[in-house]
């Protein structure tokens, strides 16, 4: 025989509770005799308790008493047929009847004493079991409706009883014997004490009386029918990728529930474990779905937690005095007396110089705990042995939960860098000494980041997912944003990464979604419901939103966003930039924008700021990290110039070579921004700074290209002018190296520490003689790559490169 029971998600509405008599119907005709447990209709119980509680302060509680009466007629009205409609009603009509006399009665004396509360939300089991089971008489005959309060026994503990074991055990057992053949429907969550008044067995309490039933029926399952997929790995409300479970042993189940776990009520599992019996929890929604079998062995995962769980409003007091040390009674005292007041400690931790002691309450029993202490250590406390406890409020509990843990050394290591990462300050740590469950004390702020930062740290075998914030949406920023949609399903497939765009800024609009922007159209996204744009705002949203594995990308040419670059660090969120300017200005804002993104652990990556999308960067700092000794650095790194002299051979003359070059989009509007060389100059500061040299960037010794009657005319068309008459100049310089088999290269070069740019002529023998277009190009000499160097050569320039730049950036963030 099993045990099916229907949590309030199951019977929440007509088409659920259809479901619901689809599962019953099936096991009925399989032959396993089920028995039956159900909870009251979701929101009934709370429902239930607001009218109680407004009752007592003499509150209108009749349009909720209306509500609670349409939600079940409505049930009886689509599912009975109407010629046995009828008496149906008029039960439950009498059933409310004596709920609105009861609520009556506790308006006029303006009290409610814990022992009517629990008979006004027992009104919710009686009124769903009742009506499911008139309904399913239609299918099946023999069907009976239990009060379960004349058979679960308990103590007079309103609102959370304690069961009456032996007894309990006895009324069922004859109720066993005496319903053989029946198919009862009994109501979970509610028992009586030994008058025979209604209690209840605390929230979610039907797990539990269906675990009662099984246990002593001695039922082959007990199947908790839900409205998820089993015991996931988190709270799926909070973590979108928590998954389902296979197999969990007793205890991990019982460790998830009591951290938090909703879907099952922790005492539930003591009955089943001891008579050895599996809890399957299933979801009536999708019924073919195996769920999560709860047994004895906790079974082989492939992961090294089996969840991650917590709680998200706790209270910790703090103890603290030299009154404690070595004395063995004080804690015995401590949690005696707060056991004793029905105080329930969630979490311990004591410095191992026994100076202090730190526990977690429920905020509603810190003030109360506090008081307690203050009473029990009186004498203490005057003589300054104690001091005063401290209560911290606006704290969250998240416990990583697992038995194969015992057997996997790094677990803790892994959980901190995870929230270390990820800006997380952890005020408290307890481990259970059975090792089965790590918890950590933190800010309530930052629980949904942190749980879903550690479940992609834990499952890292599933998909981490970065949440980008993109300013600049021009040409690298477009193209950027096409090739990461482009790329989803095969990062997704091969890497198990999966980028979301979530919030979206240029210099005119901004625009947000915390599910990821569809990037197939972004652009009409921003026009359309886009806010004003407004960088600073963007940041604090960017920080408010308080995303795991974020990153910030600066896709725009203008100083302003790098002006938050450290702001943006310390909210522990990465940048990926192609904008030169925060790496090419004083080095003491290099230096501390390092030492910001270290120190909070996130990554600074500009890979673009040199070379467009070759490995130029990556490949200095990789020589750097393994040891070897950079000599000297030779560069081209201007596509303009590049091209201007790769053209000006032969009969060509400057002039033309620079027009050329404009026409073909490959100049600036002033080709003098190009020619001047302060773009290469950055990138060449860059590469000195990343080689360890503190530089300047007066320091740079950058040779001009043009004569200075270019360089200091007022407008494009005189500078053209003036370029006209310099010509006989370049010539000269072009037939001079043609003279010595010769080519005209503009080098950049990092050598003993100095940097230079300068125009010079090259032999054959040189890397850089052979350049053609618009390439860049680059030569590590050193001490490795001595007698060849190192040449890293092709395009420098064009969003399509840059922006697969960027890209590979971002993929690296946080590998
Ligand atoms: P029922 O009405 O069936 O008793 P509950 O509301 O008591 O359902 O519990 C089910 C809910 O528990 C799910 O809808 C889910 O949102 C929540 N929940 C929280 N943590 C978990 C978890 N780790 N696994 C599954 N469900 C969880
Ligand atoms: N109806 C009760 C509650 O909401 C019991 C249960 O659903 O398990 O807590
Ligand atoms: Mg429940």
């Amino acid at each position: 025989m099993k045990v099916l029971k229907f949590g309030g998600t199951s019977v929440g509405t007509v088409e659920s509770i259809s479901a619901v008599l689809d599962i019953v119907k099936k096991s009925f005709d399989e032959g396993e005799k089920p028995l039956v447990v159900l909870s009251a209709m979701s929101g009934v119980t709370n429902l239930l308790t607001k009218m109680a509680e407004h009752a007592a302060e003499r509150l209108p509680f009749e349009d909720d008493l209306k509500l609670l009466e349409e939600r079940h007629f409505e049930v009886v009205k689509k599912l009975i047929a109407v010629k046995f409609q009828n008496p149906v009603f008029t039960k439950l009509k009498l059933m409310l009847n004596d709920l609105e006399e009861i609520l009556q009665g506790v308006s006029a004396l303006k009290e409610l004493s814990a022992q009517s509360k629990d008979l006004i939300v027992s009104f919710g089991e009686r009124l769903s079991n009742y009506m499911v089971s008139k309904v399913m008489e239609q299918y099946v005959a023999q069907v009976e409706f239990v009060d379960a309060s004349h058979y679960v026994k308990t103590d007079s503990n309103f609102g959370n009883a304690h069961v009456n074991e032996e007894l309990t055990q006895q009324l069922i057992q004859s109720l066993g014997h005496s319903h053989a053949d029946k198919l009862l429907f009994v109501t979970g969550f509610i028992g009586s004490n030994e008058k025979g008044r209604v209690t209840t067995l605390g929230r979610g309490g039907s797990d539990y009386t269906a675990a009662i039933f099984g246990a002593v029926l001695q039922a082959s399952t007990i199947e908790i029918w839900t409205d998820v997929n089993g015991m996931l790995t988190a709270d799926p409300r909070i973590v979108k990728k928590a998954f389902s479970q296979t197999i969990l042993s007793y205890t991990e189940a019982m460790e998830l529930s009591y951290f938090g776990a909703k879907v099952i009520y922790p005492p539930t599992m003591i009955p089943a474990f001891l008579k050895k019996i599996p809890i399957v929890i299933r979801n009536t929604f999708e019924p073919a779905f195996p769920g999560t079998t709860i047994q004895f062995e906790s079974g082989k995962s492939a992961f090294p937690i089996k969840g991650i769980s917590s709680i998200s409003d706790i209270s910790v007091i703090n103890l603290s005095g030299s009154g404690m040390i070595g004395k063995s009674g004080f804690s015995g005292r401590l949690f005696t007396l707060l056991a004793r007041e029905q105080i329930n400690v969630v979490l311990i931790t004591q410095s191992s110089s026994e100076h202090s002691i730190t526990f977690a309450v429920n905020p509603d029993d810190a003030a109360k705990a506090v008081s307690l202490i203050e009473a029990e250590f009186e004498l203490e406390l005057e003589a300054n042995k104690l001091q005063l406890p401290v209560v911290e409020e606006n704290l969250s509990v998240l416990a990583i939960v697992g038995e194969n843990m015992k057997r996997t050394p790094g677990m803790s290591g892994r959980l901190f860098y995870a929230l270390g990462r990820n800006g997380i300050n952890v005020r408290a740590i307890a481990q259970g000494s059975s090792e089965l469950n790590i918890s950590v004390i933190i800010g309530k702020e930052n629980l949904a980041k942190a749980l879903n930062a550690v479940h992609d740290a834990f499952f890292a075998a599933l998909k981490k997912t970065l949440y980008v914030f993109n300013v600049g949406t021009g040409n690298i920023g477009a193209t950027l944003f096409r090739q990461i949609r482009e790329q989803h399903d095969f990062l997704l497939d091969n890497n198990d990464i999966e980028i979301k765009v979530v919030g979206v800024s240029n210099s005119r609009k901004m625009f947000f979604d915390v599910d990821g922007i569809d990037l197939e159209h972004w652009s009409e996204s921003l026009e359309a419901s886009g806010e004003v744009a407004d960088l600073a705002s963007f940041i604090e949203r960017m920080r408010a939103m308080n995303l795991p594995n974020c990153v910030f990308i600066d896709n725009t040419a203008s100083k302003l966003p790098s002006t938050y670059y450290e702001d943006i660090f310390k909210a522990n969120i990465s940048v990926v930039t192609c904008n030169k300017i925060a790496n090419s200005g004083a080095y003491a804002q290099y230096q501390l924008l390092r030492e910001t993104a270290r120190k909070h652990g996130v990554d600074f990556f500009y890979e673009t700021n040199v070379g467009a999308g070759l490995p130029i960067v990556r490949v200095l700092k990789d020589l750097m990290l393994s040891g070897d000794r950079l000599v000297k650095i030779e560069a081209i790194l201007s596509g303009t110039i590049s091209y201007i002299f790769n053209n000006f051979v032969g009969e060509a003359s400057f002039y033309e070579t620079v027009k050329q070059a404009q026409a073909l989009g490959y100049t600036e509007p002033d080709p003098r921004d190009d020619l001047g060389g302060v773009d290469f100059m950055r990138k060449m500061l860059i590469l000195a700074r990343d080689a360890g040299h503190a530089l300047e960037p007066e320091a740079v010794d950058l040779g001009a290209i043009l004569p200075k009657a270019c360089l200091e005319a007022s407008s494009v068309d005189d500078f053209y002018a003036e370029l006209l008459k310099a010509d006989s100049y370049f010539n000269g310089l072009k037939e001079q190296a043609a003279s010595e088999g010769k080519v005209i290269r503009y080098i950049g070069k990092l050598e003993e520490g100095k940097v230079s740019i300068a125009l010079e002529m090259v032999d054959e023998n040189h890397p850089f003689y052979a350049l053609s277009g618009s390439d860049n190009i680059i030569s590590f000499t050193t001490e490795r790559y001595k007698d060849r160097p190192l040449v890293v050569k092709g395009p420098g320039a064009g969003a399509e490169v840059t922006a697969a730049g960027v890209f590979a950036d971002l993929v690296n963030v946080g590998a």
